[in-house]
């Protein structure tokens, strides 16, 4: 689960257990208050009673003259001077203390009467009544101060409690607010990372609209996802055009083991294609190891899905292990490349289809003709000469008649396979019609255009057909550039006229064109003919 799909709950729980916590807080303090504010309540109904008890002990003494009765007025005094003791020192204000000052002062002055009394009775024991009476008015006032004092305590609990209220709202308020700001920080901050992942993934979708052909769009999707998973590695992997390879579609480290793995490897061999899921490679040993990743360490491969085909994979590999989460980022971004891929290799094929002699996989006519236009120019420019060698297969028709058109077929592709083996990279060797093939050598005079037509007569002559006692065979003729002809269409019918003097001639042989008739000069300039 993603960190932001829980943010709600865990904001709405921090929030909770917020208010929880301040109104334990808040609930404790109450508790602890009342309980004092009931222990202060006592001590004060305590004071008044050690009060009474003395004046209760003082009178006993006064009615009987025997001194135990002056017992319970020494131990309320006792009390009494504790008890004012402890409450000054627990009091909470100077208010509460000089309130409780007041009581002790009352008590004094009860005391000093008291004190008289005692002391007059022995002179005059009928004084008591009146002395009674003299210590109701320091009573009295002790009473007064007392309620004061009392009132004074519930007014201070009233307050407390007052400010509890608060303090426990002001807590809740701040506890809302600071999950708030944080609920809004994080949101703010997811808002701005999604809005530059969707920018990055529309610049990476506009990018892979406009790129010409797979090699450019594979190259997109390697460096868009190499640029949003750092340190990662990508490649592309792809099905090749005959569909019997898997090959990859962007640049691979030299001696990387997925290199190894992908030599002669067929689609299936990857788990990611033959399942039509991820593969995720860790670094312990795999229940099945992919025989194309698996010894490239730890690494995730997707395959790249279009409709219910798989055109390849891609294989990310990288410490982070984003990619075998499963990242937004590689999910999404594979969905939408592969049927840009799909639609690229669509392309691809079709030109390929248009230009490919579908038998022998050579160039086609008019693939043939396109090239003989560019070569005609280089040459024109590069002042090299370029030469046309076509060719036809001696008795071909026979062949057919005799083995089949299948066999026809093989003879074909046979001598297709003889031109690509007998050339360089740079000539082109094409099939421009039924039996026909044509080769264009450029950078080649007359000499290696011969020796290279002879090589190949040599090559066809070769040709293990399995035909009975059948050889094949072919008749050549060679023309250049600058000598035979100085332009296209004259090349071709100088080259013709050769092939059909080699057919003359008892077939299975080269010729070379007759020189051209001198006429205007060649529009791009003589070639130089001297080069081998
Ligand atoms: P020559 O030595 O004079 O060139 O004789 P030829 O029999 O080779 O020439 P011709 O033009 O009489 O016959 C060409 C034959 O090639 C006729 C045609 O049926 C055959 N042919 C053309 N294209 C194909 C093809 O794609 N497959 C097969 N099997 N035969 C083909
Ligand atoms: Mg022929
Ligand atoms: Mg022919």
């Amino acid at each position: 689960m993603s960190f932001r799909r829980i943010l709600p709950t865990l904001l709405f729980g921090g929030l909770l257990a917020g208010w929880i916590i301040a109104l334990v807080l808040v609930f404790g303090a109450v508790k602890r208050d009342t309980d004092q504010q009931f222990e202060r309540s006592e001590a004060s109904q305590q004071l008044l009673a050690a009060m009474l008890d003395q004046e209760i002990g003082v009178r006993g003494f006064l009615s009987t003259f025997e001194d135990p009765y002056l017992e319970p007025y020494t131990d309320a005094r006792h009390r009494f001077d504790a008890l004012i003791q402890q409450e000054l020192e627990l009091a909470d204000s100077d208010e509460a203390r000089d309130a409780l000052r007041r009581l002790d002062v009352a008590q004094d002055k009860w005391e000093a009467l008291a004190a008289d009394d005692v002391r007059s009775l022995t002179i005059d024991d009928r004084r008591f009544d009146a002395e009674l009476r003299t210590r109701e008015g320091p009573i009295d006032a002790f009473r007064a101060e007392h309620a004061r004092y009392q009132e004074l305590l519930d007014q201070q609990s009233d307050k407390r409690a007052d400010q509890l209220l608060t303090r426990a709202l002001v807590m809740i308020v701040m506890i809302s607010l600071l999950l708030g700001g944080i609920a809004l920080l994080l949101l703010r901050r997811g808002a701005t990372k999604e809005r530059r992942y969707n920018a990055d993934q529309a610049e990476f979708a506009a990018a892979m609209q406009a790129a010409g052909d797979e090699a450019e769009a594979d190259a997109l999707l390697k460096r868009h996802l190499e640029r949003q998973l750092e340190g990662s590695e990508v490649t592309v992997l792809r099905r090749s055009a005959g569909n019997e390879r898997l090959e990859s579609g962007t640049a691979i480290a030299a001696g990387s083991p997925l290199q190894a793995g992908l030599r002669d490897a067929r689609p299936r061999d990857c788990l990611a294609i033959r399942r039509g899921a991820p593969h995720v490679q860790r670094e312990h040993e795999p229940l099945v190891a992919c025989e194309v990743c698996g010894r490239a360490g730890p690494s995730a491969c997707r395959p790249l899905v279009v409709g219910d085909g798989i055109i390849g994979a891609v294989n990310v590999q990288d410490d982070s292990g984003r990619a075998a989460r499963g990242e937004r980022v590689v999910t999404d971004s594979l969905a939408q490349a592969a049927p840009i891929l799909s639609g690229l290799r669509t392309l691809a094929l079709a030109q390929s289809r248009a230009t490919t002699d579908a038998l022998t996989g050579l160039p086609n006519r008019w693939a043939f003709q396109d090239a003989l236009k560019r070569m005609l120019a280089q040459a024109g420019r590069s002042r090299r000469p370029l030469a046309l060698v076509v060719l036809d297969i001696d008795h071909f028709k026979q062949l057919n008649d005799t083995h089949g058109h299948d066999a026809g077929d093989r003879a074909l592709v046979a001598v297709g396979e003889a031109l690509r083996g007998g050339l360089r990279d740079s000539d082109l060797a094409a099939r421009s019609g039924g039996e026909e093939f044509a080769v264009l050598l450029p950078d080649t005079p007359i000499e290696g255009a011969m020796r290279v037509a002879e090589e190949l007569r040599r090559a066809i002559a070769a040709i293990e057909l399995d035909l009975d006692e059948t050889r094949l065979t072919a008749s050549f003729g060679v023309a250049v550039l600058g000598i035979h002809a100085l332009e296209a269409h004259t090349l071709m019918q100088a080259a013709d006229r050769a092939l059909y003097a080699a057919k003359r001639a008892g077939r299975d042989r080269v010729e070379v064109a007759e020189a051209a008739t001198p006429g205007p000069p060649h529009p791009l300039g003589e070639p130089d003919l001297s080069a081998t």
